[in-house]
């Protein structure tokens, strides 16, 4: 059975075909390298059970797989609010693309939805039960709204179609091979803070983020693919909340910088607070990160270090 790995050549993407093939399947991947880079697969080339396809998911497309890990879609806010109508049509035609090649082919399909369907939410930490606090029409609906489509249609393929769905909201995660320039708070800060450059916080730094590492990440995302008789959605992320400042502050600490720490505007419609409910993850999954956040990011520090070094 074929694993078919939409956004393969993004982060969270290539850490996805690397754990399938190492549970000995065949992968193929997808990408249209807006985000991605084919340094993300390079180690793979020449292994003879992955095979990448540059492709667009606004486009339909024709092949086998009997699993579609759907991932294809712009993360960080600079990269989906730079053609936020590609953003839309990503989430929107790439989603009826990759549900009606599932219903096709028979395959099971999982979304890889987000933290940002709960939007600046009024409940804390978030459950899966709460519907969100969304702007419409501000800068992030682009991306947010878009998930929320895609969520609404990957249930709606399966009372209509029967098709087989798995959806997991995904929270804040970071670790090698996200993107130097994708401007997210943890590359920025240890960018920042191996060129001894000042540290951007965004406002005061009181909001809140919970950071969850990228195998962990990936393990959870590879047990709700496999669960049955589960659609979800599911969150999967760090139940460890820090301030963006402490974060910072952390960050300072592990790469010893002689950085400062400097205040900038905070973007328009910045979520307060985020920490994802994982009783759900817990239970049914038997799923909770172990990776904690100063380890995770002594990995990543080491990441954008040689990154640097090359
Ligand atoms: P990323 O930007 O590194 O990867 C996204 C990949 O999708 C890139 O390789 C990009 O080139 C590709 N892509 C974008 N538009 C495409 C299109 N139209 N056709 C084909 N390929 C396309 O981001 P990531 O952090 O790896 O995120 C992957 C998925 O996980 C996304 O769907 C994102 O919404 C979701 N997610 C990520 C996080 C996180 O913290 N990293 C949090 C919540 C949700
Ligand atoms: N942030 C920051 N400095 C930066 C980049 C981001 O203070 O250089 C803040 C940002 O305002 C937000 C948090 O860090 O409150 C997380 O931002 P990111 O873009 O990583 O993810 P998201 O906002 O989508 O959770």
């Amino acid at each position: 059975m074929i694993d078919l790995v939409t956004g393969a050549a993004g982060f969270l993407g290539s850490h996805l075909c690397d754990a399938l093939l190492a549970q000995g399947r065949e992968v193929i991947g997808l990408d249209n390298f807006f985000t991605g880079r084919r340094q993300n697969l390079a180690h793979l080339r020449g292994n003879d059970r992955f095979e990448m396809i540059r492709h667009d998911v606004i486009n339909p497309i024709l092949l086998e797989a009997g699993r579609i890990h759907h991932f294809a879609c712009p993360a960080s806010p600079i990269h989906y609010q730079y053609n936020p109508v590609k953003t839309i049509k990503t989430s929107v035609m790439g989603t009826i693309n990759m549900l009606g090649l599932a219903k096709r082919v028979k395959a099971r399909i999982l979304l890889a939805s987000t933290s940002e369907v709960y939007g600046d939410p009024e409940e804390h930490p978030q459950k899966e039960s709460y519907w969100g606090r969304v702007n419409p029409i501000g800068p992030r609906s682009c991306y947010d709204e878009g998930k929320r489509v895609a969520e609404s249609l990957m249930f709606n393929y399966h009372a209509q179609n029967g098709v087989d769905i798995r959806i997991v909201r995904i929270f804040n995660t970071y670790g090698p091979r996200m993107a130097l320039n994708d401007g997210r708070v943890v590359s920025n800060f240890i960018l920042q803070a191996l060129r001894h450059e000042p540290l951007t916080v965004f406002g005061r730094g009181e909001q809140t983020r919970s950071f969850c590492y990228v195998s962990d990440l990936v393990a959870g995302s590879l047990l709700m693919m496999e669960r049955d008789g589960l659609t979800g959605p599911v969150n999967l992320g760090s139940p460890t909340e820090v301030t963006v400042l402490e974060l910072a502050e952390l960050v300072l600490r592990l790469t010893s910088s002689r950085s400062k720490i400097i205040f900038k505007e905070l973007p328009v419609d910045d979520p307060v607070r985020r920490r994802p409910d994982i009783a759900l993850a817990r239970e049914k999954l038997g799923w909770e990160p172990r990776v904690t956040l100063p380890d995770g990011l002594r990995e990543t520090v080491d990441y954008f270090q040689r990154v640097l070094a090359e």
